[in-house]
């Protein structure tokens, strides 16, 4: 049985959900949310091309960026893409493959700390935590004792 299966019957609905993806997209007036038709043919184009799955790559990925350089959103969109390590969309001008060749260790030590507090904070045991995120529990009582330190309300870890 997979961690997942085990715990999503006692937890509140998307609980885990949140937990593990605790990094939301930015809130606002996105400029990639209304369809442009001067740079795409077609709203179903624009979407593929922000959803990561562009139908003409050479045509739509600069589109893309165009957009973006006018989106309000942008400075909150690029730390959103950073923090989350998203591996799909096209979020602040760049690619996922763009992204993921200028990410560091770091943070993907911070993303996981940063999911392994959220879990903690569900109650969840660390041997589960520990199996969500693919890591034996010492590395996850580590993780939280780095946290704790800086955030001294966290409760004790299991
Ligand atoms: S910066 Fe680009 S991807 Fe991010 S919200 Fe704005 S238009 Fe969308």
């Amino acid at each position: 049985m997979e961690p997942h299966d085990e715990i999503e019957d006692v937890l509140p609905p998307d609980a885990l959900f949140r937990a593990m993806e605790p990094f939301g997209p930015p809130l606002g007036d996105a400029a990639c949310v209304t369809w442009d038709p001067n740079r795409f043919p077609s709203e179903r184009e624009q979407t593929a091309a922000f959803d990561g799955e562009p139908v003409m790559p050479e045509r739509d990925i600069p589109q893309a960026r165009a957009l973006c350089r006018t989106c309000p959103l942008l400075e909150s969109c690029r730390r959103y893409a950073q923090d989350s390590r998203d591996e799909y969309m096209f979020l602040a001008g760049e690619t996922a493959e763009e992204r993921r060749k200028k990410w560091r260790k770091s943070g993907e030590i911070a993303k996981r700390r940063r999911r392994a507090i959220e879990l903690h904070a569900l109650n969840l045991p660390t041997a589960t935590i520990a199996r969500l995120l693919g890591r034996d529990e010492s590395s996850i009582r580590s993780d939280l004792r780095e946290v704790g330190k800086r955030h001294s309300h966290l409760p004790p870890t299991a």
